[in-house]
């Protein structure tokens, strides 16, 4: 394996197309349909130099937006005391926002596991979910398991969220909120970062690269902290490696072969196996970072003996040394699949580590909130919320 090393993301082309954006929205005080996407959040410190720079002030200015976006944590222009009050008017009037949105409501499960629901710009609803690792001195481990998108268009037969339809990608700003507004409501630094709330990262992977710019470098999390979940997208895991990245490539496999896995996972049609786990050996090739396969269990479905036997051959041939993450079916609305039972799940994992392959069963947190793996889904994912709709006022509620 490569020597772990923080290698950044290319950023020549991100900082360009942003140069260009905040060239663009500082010359222009014409509101335009682009305007929803003028957010400070997610701007390095040169960007927001430059962007000072831009609109007549001093460069360290800049750096006194950083501080208030990522320190202060500040929500709205208005609350930045310490800029001159015509700065802060060049900004508003150039259509400038800080990209936070409000609460529309939160679920805590009794394992401490919190659903949020962030209401967008355009009245959309996106879930974000907290998960909490708590050891004697209390919680250790924070998890953000974050949305890339606004439902999700790949139809996953078992997902509740490909079950809701699509409506839009999320942008940059949009991501990284997310992970702000579970800092603030637990109190707590996100110690992990998970793309595996709603949508397909791969089909965004414009503005998820960007967040996982800002969350590693702004926010400090670690690369190596940041897992990005694909269902596998034709094209997109050569595009990832290339950014040699350290975080985990997470593909969701549920099924040793091209037959069973078209059943499960339409998408698949488009994307043979083969060519999918060419693609993952490569991205190890390229990053030194191990890909972390994950399998939904569909009692009767994909969780015999023989399953996991035909799974070791294919991770065998595609080089070994693999992880993978077996996920116990999360029942949803709609869908006829059941969850193994333990004693399956066991003889699954037997006949997987039998055979050399490292593997982990995912812990089933937040049932209780529909906030588990899967289970992610409202009801406006395709309809926005109507403007009369209730309260934007955040309410926190057990399951
Ligand atoms: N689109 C991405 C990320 C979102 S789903 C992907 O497919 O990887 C995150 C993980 O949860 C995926 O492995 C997905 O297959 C799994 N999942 C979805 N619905 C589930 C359910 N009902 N029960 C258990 N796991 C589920």
């Amino acid at each position: 394996m490569a020597a772990p090393q923080q290698v950044p993301i290319r950023a020549a082309p991100l900082a360009r197309a942003l140069r260009t954006r905040v060239a663009a929205a500082a010359t222009s005080s014409a509101r335009s349909p682009e305007a929803s996407q003028r957010a400070l959040l997610g701007l390095s410190e040169p960007e927001l130099r430059q962007l000072a720079v831009d609109l007549g002030q001093q460069s360290y200015r800049g750096k006194q937006l950083h501080d208030l976006l990522y320190k202060s944590r500040a929500k709205h222009i208005q609350d930045f005391s310490h800029v001159p009050k015509v700065f802060r008017e060049a900004l508003v009037g150039a259509g400038w926002k800080v990209g936070r949105s409000p609460v529309h409501h939160a679920v805590t499960a009794s394992d401490g596991t919190t659903k949020i629901l962030l209401k967008l710009e355009d009245n959309r609803l996106i879930e974000t979910v907290g998960i909490p690792v708590d050891d004697d001195k209390g919680p250790s481990r924070l998890t953000a398991c974050v949305s890339s998108q606004v439902g999700c268009p790949l139809r996953c037969s078992f997902c509740a969220t490909g079950k809701g339809g699509f409506s839009r990608n999320l942008h940059a700003h949009e991501i990284v909120e997310q992970v702000l507004v579970l800092e603030e409501m637990f109190k707590h630094r996100v110690t992990n970062v998970v793309f595996m709330g709603m949508g397909e990262p791969m089909l965004n992977l414009k503005s998820v690269l960007e967040a996982h710019r800002c969350l590693n470098k702004e926010l400090k999390i670690g690369q190596r902290m940041i897992t990005i979940s694909t269902v596998g997208v034709p094209n997109t895991i050569k595009m990832l490696a290339s950014h040699k990245l350290q975080s985990t490539l997470a593909v969701s496999l549920h099924a040793p072969n091209q037959k069973l896995r078209e059943t499960i996972v339409p998408s698949a049609k488009s994307y043979p196996l083969e060519a999918l786990m060419d693609d993952c050996k490569n991205y190890f090739l390229e990053t030194g970072r191990r890909v972390s396969f994950e399998y939904t269990l569909l009692a009767g479905i994909n969780d015999a003996k023989e399953h996991a036997e035909e799974l070791a051959e294919l991770l065998r041939k595609c080089g070994g040394g693999y992880h993978v993450n077996l996920i116990p079916y999360n029942p949803i609305q709609g869908s006829e699949y059941k969850r193994p039972y333990r004693k399956v799940v066991q003889a699954f994992v037997d006949a997987l580590e039998a055979r050399k392959i490292t593997v982990s069963v995912r812990q089933t947190r937040g049932l209780d909130a529909n906030a588990a793996c899967g289970q992610l889904k409202n009801e406006f994912q395709k309809n926005p919320l109507l403007e009369s709709s209730p309260s934007s006022e955040p309410n926190l509620i057990p399951a």
